[in-house]
């Protein structure tokens, strides 16, 4: 998505060979025109997979995801990193390795919000190792509920996430694709030739 790789180019920082800051749009302040726009070409990437319930986490997964949501009219349903003290035990957990926190956390969504009808899309705003996402099928899958797409807003294609996720079998779109952060400098995956 061209909007998107130029506001990487203009407003994202280089932090190492391995991490990109872009907290000026996506993971601090928000560009809403933006997120509208990323979260309108989520949609349409999945437009045709019937999709019931947007998933995502807490907490920049969800700028993109609301209006990924409201696009395919249907729920947005954001697993928190932290169990709230309102949440019954009827929850569905599971353990999330954090690639910039570098700690674990046990990711929750209540049964309430996930059935064995729902075909989910998983939406997060980077794929780095897949950790973030891996975790989402597995909450998907103790409902019984079936991960129709995962959309990523930045994938850092350099990594293994995109790798694993699709040899799992799973259908990956990302709206910007990373080939390297080396030198200071972002490079972008071409689109491949259809
Ligand atoms: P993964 O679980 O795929 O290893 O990493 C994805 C998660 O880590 C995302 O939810 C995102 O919050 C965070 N993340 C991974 N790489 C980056 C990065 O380069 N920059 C930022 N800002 N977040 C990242």
């Amino acid at each position: 998505m061209k909007e998107l790789e130029k506001a990487i180019m203009e407003r994202g920082t280089v932090l190492s060979d391995g991490v990109l800051k872009v907290d000026s749009f996506l993971n601090h302040q928000i560009d809403t025109q933006l997120m509208i726009n990323v979260g309108k070409e989520l949609a349409n990437r999945f437009r045709d997979n019937q999709i019931t319930k947007v998933l995502t986490i807490e907490s920049s997964g969800i700028a993109p995801s609301f209006m990924a949501a409201n696009e395919l009219a249907v729920p947005l349903v954001f697993a928190r990193k932290k169990k709230s003290l309102t949440m019954t035990n009827d929850v569905y957990t599971s353990s999330v390795y954090s690639f910039t926190k570098q700690e674990t956390n046990e990711i929750t969504v209540s049964k309430n919000f996930l059935s064995a009808e729902d075909r989910v899309l998983i939406i997060d705003d980077f794929l780095a190792n897949g950790q973030a996402a891996i975790g989402l099928t597995k909450i998907v899958e103790q409902a019984d509920a079936t991960v129709a797409g995962i959309g990523i807003v930045i994938e850092k294609s350099f990594q293994d996430g995109s790798s694993k996720l699709k040899e799992a079998g799973y259908l990956v779109e990302s709206l910007a694709r990373i080939q390297s952060l080396k030198n200071g400098k972002v490079t972008f995956l071409s689109d491949p030739i259809l």
